[in-house]
Parts: structure tokens; C-alpha cells; sequence
């Protein structure tokens, strides 16, 4: 017997209709590339996402064509996630970080129609126009009066004349919710990247997800600073959580820097915030600087790589914001797990809590875990065993686009490629990336521990634990270090540092101080060019 309910797709369009005509007056502020702080609201990014939809029907572009964008956090940028997907056509994020061949192959790749992006990234857009033959549109962000006359871009079109021109009335399309919405590819460290695929449908369960009490936990009472960019697995699907659930939304443009996020923080009563581990610590450090506090922060959810213990200290000790681990990756939507306690573990002492909180959390509903042995055999939950972590569920990738790299699930389930153990009461610990483990003697050491033990050094500002051939143990770790500005520490204070806080052979051998470790283009540690930066380096008594 079928169930007697309305059938109705999930579409992303539904989305901004939502939150248009329920929280209408919810803000949107962005800190703009202009320089200044741009004020919207949810009905007048939903009017102007309809002028989009008009814009691209205007270019003849049909569905399932990809529009990419390169672009900062920024209202236009949410206009086009929405006017771009919801019109059935696909958005495509893409990261200027990116080396200009990089970008060039995904593009091509991708075989973008149209890209619109901000006048910042002009200098770069003219470096690669001509490499991009797919590309028949150029959509500067920005208006016409800020169009460059010269800028050798055949066609350049102003964003704001381009759909200010445009009815701000429109009927969203209704079609299959499992059409493609848009796109994010992978940082590729291994080969070229390959790109996930999200569906509407995927979309909108990790909306929801995701904006679960015990996941970001969003709500209309909030407003939420995404510090992880909109070309970053969609800011982690905060535009679509924030669209379901009409928070307020505090854009950073392209200003990352400590006193710029704490500025916005303050002025916009920012509630929550979101970012990789590297934009806190600018954060942090602008605070400590400055003796200054946060009068409106509650908490912040940190993932992309694992948040050291000393931050989690310093945003829940000094500063009363609690730190929500999170898990995810671009194959994921991205999330998989976050950090929140349950009852029994508030009233443990606080170095236990910590403990907890480490860890990358509990699955959110929607995301199935397990970990498998070499064999694929699974392992217990017992916070010891640890092995490959595989996941499966309805927003987690089943195939990459255009099949690149052929069927990447085993019986089902997606090998994420981490390293990790699960304890009882379900939460996971990433101990590494399976192709940055280190072994040693037999036993696995995990960087990540090693890692952390570094960055809880006042003097240390990065670290990163490589393992290194050895004749004997195979391999042995090394701890590449960068100094804090101006703070001093020898190889033998930090070494010391470790004892007693992990056992004597998973200390590393040697401390390799450095300028600036490689990071990539999401700001997460590049240990395969490190490792190459390291090929002459010689372990100590060897
Ligand atoms: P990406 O697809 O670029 O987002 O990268 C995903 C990978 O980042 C994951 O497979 C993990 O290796 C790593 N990662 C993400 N979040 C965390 C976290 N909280 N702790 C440790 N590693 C993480």
C-alpha cells in the first residue's frame, strides 16, 4: 500500500521561496570586494535570483548546463546559487586558489558555459579567457560603471546590467529532484581532480541535516559568518541551511584576516561562525594581540582538518564559545560527523570532555559509518580499533562526473580514503589520512597526535608530522614546525614537550623548523609537497 501524502520534489528553488516569503526581512550583509559592507535581505536575494534565472534563460543556456563561478562569499554569489540552480541549470564552484592550468583543466573538464566572477579575480580570468573555448559568457560581478573598457574579455558583461535588465518575476521550473544542482571538484592530490555531483534532492536532505540541533544547529534566531568559502563544497551547505531555517548571513568577501572576521563578528552580533582550523588561528591571534573579547559569539564549527586541542581551550576557556568539531569532504556535501556531547558525558572533568571533543564527532543522521580492516572486515567500536573509515548515505557520492575514475564504492559504501576509530557511543576520531599514516615497527603513529601535541606549544604556530624512511623501524615521524612572530623554541625544548603526553615511540625523532608549510588550495597542509621539500633531509642517526 502507498503512503497518501503530496508528492513534491525537493528543489533548491523551494529554498529561496521559503525563506522569501517567511523570513523575508532576514538579513544578508556582506563585506563587499569594493571595500564597503553591502546590507540585503532574503526577498531581495530571492527578486534577484528570479532576474538571474531570466538572465540565463536570456543566453539560451538549457538545463544541465554548468555556470561556474569565481567568486568570494558575497550576496551576488548566493543570487546565483540560487537563480543558477533553480533553474535546473548547474552551479559551478570554483576555487581561485587554484594554479591558472589548474583551473584551465577544470573548466575544460567541466565544460563550463558561463562564469561570472569577482572584479578581484579580473588579472587571473584574463590569464586563462583564452584557454577556456567552452566558455561563451563572462559575467563580471559587479556593476556597469566598474566595468573595465580594455579588459580584452570579448562580450564582458556587467553583473548588475546584465540582470538588472531582467523581470524579477519568474515560475520556477519543477523537475526530477535527482537533476544535478552543481558541482565542486576535489583538491586532486592524487591525479587530476574529479568532480562531485550534487543533486537537488541531495541538496536539500543535507539542508536539513545539517542544520540539525546536534549538527551547525541553525536557527532564525541566529546569524552565521560562513568563513569557509562559497567555492568550498558550497560553505559546507550553510547557504541552503540558512535559506531553510531564514538565519541571518554575515559575508567576509575576500578579507580573511584576524582584525577584518573579528570586525564583522562584532558589528554584525555574529552567533555562529564556520572555517577551517588556519582562519581561526589568524582570529585567535588578533584577539590575544589585542586583549580584545567576543560579545555576541556562541560558537564556531571548525573541520577540514583536525582542530588542535589548544584551540578548542582557547575558544571555549578564554573566550566562552564552544568549538563544534566537524567532519566531512567534498564526496560528502560535506558533512558527515560533528562533535556535540550527549547527557552522560556534561558532567565528566573537563580534561575528559576535551577528549571527546576532540574527536571528529557523531554521525548526523542521513551518514552511515563503519571502519573495515585491510581485508574489509569491520572493526569494533571500541575507541582503539582503528581502520578505514567508509561511509554511504543520500547526500555522499555514488559516482564522479563523467565516471572518472570508475566505481569509486565498495558493496555500497564510500572508502573516504581517512584513517580512524569509532568508540561505543558512536564517535569518530580521524588518527589520519590513509596515505599520511605513519608506521612504524608494525605500529601506526598518528600525525594528527603528534601534530596537536606541537600546536599546544605557546612558540609553535604550525606543525606537521611526516614519517620519514627508516632501515630499522621502516619509518620514523619528524615534527615540521613554524614559529609563532617572534617566539623562540629549540629542537630539544620541544621534544621534551612531548614527554609523557604520548608514548616514547611515537615521539617523533627530530623537530624540522621552517618558514611556511605547503598548504593547499582549501588551506589544508600539502604533505606531499612537503615530503618532496624534505627528500634530502636525513634522520638523526641514520
Ligand atoms: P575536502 O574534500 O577537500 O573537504 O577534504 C576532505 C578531507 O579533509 C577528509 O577526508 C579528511 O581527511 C580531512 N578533514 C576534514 N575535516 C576534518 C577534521 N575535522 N579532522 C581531520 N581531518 C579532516
Amino acid at each position: 500500500m502507498l503512503g497518501q501524502m503530496q508528492s513534491q520534489p525537493l528543489l533548491i528553488s523551494s529554498l529561496i521561496d521559503h525563506a522569501e516569503r517567511h523570513h523575508g526581512e532576514g538579513e544578508i550583509v556582506s563585506r563587499r570586494v569594493e571595500g564597503d559592507i553591502h546590507r540585503s535581505n532574503w526577498r531581495e536575494v530571492a527578486r534577484r535570483s528570479r532576474q538571474v534565472a531570466n538572465a540565463l534563460d536570456g543566453l539560451g543556456l538549457p538545463m544541465g548546463d554548468r555556470v561556474a563561478t569565481l567568486a568570494w562569499n558575497g550576496y551576488r554569489h548566493l543570487e546565483l546559487y540560487f537563480g543558477v540552480s533553480g533553474t535546473g541549470r548547474v552551479l559551478h564552484t570554483l576555487n581561485p586558489r587554484l594554479h591558472p592550468d589548474q583551473l584551465v583543466w577544470i573548466v575544460n573538464h567541466a565544460e563550463d558555459r558561463a562564469l561570472c566572477f569577482d572584479m578581484s579575480f579580473l588579472p587571473l580570468v584574463k590569464a586563462v579567457a583564452a584557454r577556456c573555448p567552452t566558455v561563451k559568457h563572462w559575467v563580471a560581478l559587479c556593476d556597469a560603471a566598474a566595468l573595465p573598457a580594455d579588459s580584452g574579455i570579448p562580450g564582458l558583461l556587467s553583473y548588475e546590467a546584465w540582470i538588472g535588465a531582467q523581470p524579477d518575476t519568474c515560475t520556477w521550473p519543477t523537475f526530477d529532484e535527482n537533476s544535478a544542482s552543481s558541482m565542486c571538484y576535489t583538491s586532486g592530490t592524487t591525479g587530476n581532480p574529479k568532480a562531485a555531483l550534487y543533486s537537488h534532492r541531495s541538496t536539500l536532505l543535507h539542508a536539513f541535516g545539517a542544520a540539525l540541533p546536534d549538527a551547525m544547529s541553525l536557527s532564525a534566531r541566529d546569524s552565521v559568518l560562513p568563513v569557509v568559502p562559497m567555492f568550498h563544497v558550497n560553505a559546507w551547505g550553510i547557504p541552503y541551511s540558512a535559506a531553510a531555517t531564514g538565519c541571518k548571513l554575515v559575508f567576509p568577501g575576500p578579507a580573511l584576516d584576524g582584525k577584518s572576521v573579528y570586525e564583522l563578528i562584532e558589528a554584525e552580533k555574529v552567533s555562529m561562525a564556520a572555517g577551517v582550523p588556519t582562519v581561526w588561528q589568524m582570529l585567535l591571534g588578533h584577539l590575544q594581540a589585542g586583549g580584545l573579547k567576543f560579545s555576541t559569539l556562541k560558537r564556531t564549527v571548525i573541520g577540514g582538518s583536525a582542530c588542535p586541542p589548544a584551540m578548542i581551550n582557547a575558544f571555549n576557556d578564554q573566550y566562552g564559545v564552544e568549538v563544534l568539531h566537524a567532519w566531512g569532504m567534498t564526496e560528502m556535501s560535506p558533512l558527515g560527523t560533528v562533535c556535540t556531547l550527549k547527557n552522560a558525558q556534561l558532567s565528566l572533568p573537563a580534561d575528559e570532555r576535551l577528549k571527546v571533543r576532540l574527536k571528529q564527532g557523531r554521525a548526523i543522521f542521513g551518514v552511515d559509518m563503519k571502519i573495515v580492516d585491510e581485508a574489509g572486515e569491520e572493526l569494533p567500536w571500541d575507541g582503539k580499533s582503528y581502520g578505514d573509515l567508509l561511509v554511504r548515505g543520500p547526500w555522499i557520492i555514488a559516482s564522479y562526473f563523467k565516471g572518472e575514475g570508475g566505481d569509486p564504492l565498495r558493496d555500497g559504501w564510500f572508502p573516504t580514503g581517512d584513517v580512524a576509530t569509532i568508540d561505543a557511543d558512536g564517535f569518530m576520531q580521524i588518527t589520519d589520512r590513509s596515505k599520511d599514516v605513519i608506521k612504524s615497527g608494525g605500529e601506526w603513529i598518528s600525525s594528527i597526535d603528534v601534530e596537536n601535541i606541537a600546536m599546544a606549544h605557546p612558540a609553535v604556530a604550525m606543525a606537521a608530522c611526516v614519517g620519514m624512511r627508516h632501515p630499522k623501524w621502516d619509518e620514523r615521524p619528524i615534527v615540521v614546525v613554524v614559529k609563532k612572530p617572534g617566539a623562540e623554541v629549540t629542537r630539544e625544548e620541544l621534544l621534551a614537550f612531548y614527554e609523557g603526553k604520548i608514548a616514547k615511540w611515537q615521539v617523533p625523532d627530530d623537530v624540522v623548523f621552517v618558514e611556511a608549510i605547503p598548504l593547499g588550495a582549501t588551506g589544508k597542509m600539502q604533505k606531499m609537497t612537503l615530503r618532496q621539500q624534505l627528500q634530502d633531509y636525513v634522520l638523526p642517526g641514520v
